[in-house]
């Protein structure tokens, strides 16, 4: 069921308008909650809506295909975009105002100014995609400052972006609190990703592969299997038997620091990335030791 709006829903692209209208809505006393993202909105993006609604009096959806997160043989081109379906769904979630800025007011010529996260933007995804972190946490500080929210909602599939704006948060003292959503998936395990509708019917049945390579990893861990080397090995078993996968990395690595680990003594983030032809999938696992 729609939740009703109290506003009439409305779509900003000027940053300066959007700050505007965010400044009289806290001088209203009202609280802001933002949604970052690129579109092509499924329901992984409206469940993070959905928890922004449940605690903000007013949601700002952004929709943003920042140019500056895609290194140059990346898709940025081919990013699949629909705006009008996007704002009618954002609609039915009973939204306030959806933000879609085009690359030029984002990046007026001139701009030369990155915001980077050192340590967590360097393993996993940092390292395959040099610049891509500096990129999310340049784009998301700039939206922070443009909509002015209290509360701002990420979600848990990217999990070391959401530690990088964690971080980015903590060090820059932005004064916003950082909520992370957990991975929706598809009822057969494959994470929801905008990206998943670039697969073809054979790499989507493959793509099971990586939700099922983090259960059997899980299963391992369950049953009490500590040793890093041998958690991987469980979960790229049936990626690498997947005839159309092509394994990017999967490593496990300390829930907050990201840093390598050879046993998990603490909580551990079992995370991968997965190529199918030019199509890169993501996800992970968070373990958690339990306490004896
Ligand atoms: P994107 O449009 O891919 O940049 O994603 C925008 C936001 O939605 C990010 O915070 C993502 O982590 C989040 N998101 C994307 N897919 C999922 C999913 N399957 N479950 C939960 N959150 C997601």
């Amino acid at each position: 069921m729609p939740v009703p709006s109290r506003l009439p829903f409305e779509v900003l692209r000027a940053p300066a308008e959007m700050r505007a209208r965010a400044e009289d809505l806290r001088r209203d006393g009202l609280r802001i909650a933002v949604v970052p993202t690129m579109g092509y909105l499924h329901d992984g993006h409206l469940s993070l809506l959905r928890a922004a609604r449940a605690n903000a009096d007013v949601v700002v959806l952004t929709i943003f295909v920042n140019p500056t997160q895609f290194g140059p043989n990346e898709d940025l081109a081919r990013y699949p975009r629909d705006e009008a379906g996007d704002l009618e769904k954002a609609r039915a979630c009973g939204l306030d105002l959806a933000f879609c800025p085009d690359a030029a007011a984002m990046y007026p010529p001139g701009s030369q100014t990155f915001v980077e996260v050192r340590e967590l933007s360097s393993p996993l995804c940092g390292e395959r995609r040099p610049g891509h972190f500096a990129g999310v946490a340049t784009v998301v500080t700039k939206l922070f400052h443009i909509t002015r929210p209290h509360v701002a909602f990420f979600g848990e599939k990217d999990y070391q972006q959401l530690a990088v704006i964690r971080r980015m948060t903590r060090d820059l003292d932005l004064g916003i609190e950082i909520v992370g959503v957990p991975i929706v998936r598809e009822a057969d395990g494959l994470a929801m990703s905008s990206r998943n509708v670039y697969l073809t019917p054979e790499e989507r049945a493959q793509a099971l592969s990586l939700s099922r390579g983090l259960a059997a990893a899980e299963a391992a861990f369950r049953a009490g299997e500590r040793d890093a080397a041998a958690l991987v090995a469980a979960a790229r078993a049936p990626i690498d038997a997947a005839p159309l996968a092509r394994i990017d990395y999967v490593e496990l690595r300390d829930a907050e620091e990201l840093t390598p680990m050879t046993r998990v003594d603490g909580r551990a983030v079992l995370a991968l990335a997965v190529f199918f032809g030019k199509t890169r999938l993501i996800d992970n696992r968070v373990l958690v030791p339990s306490r004896r």
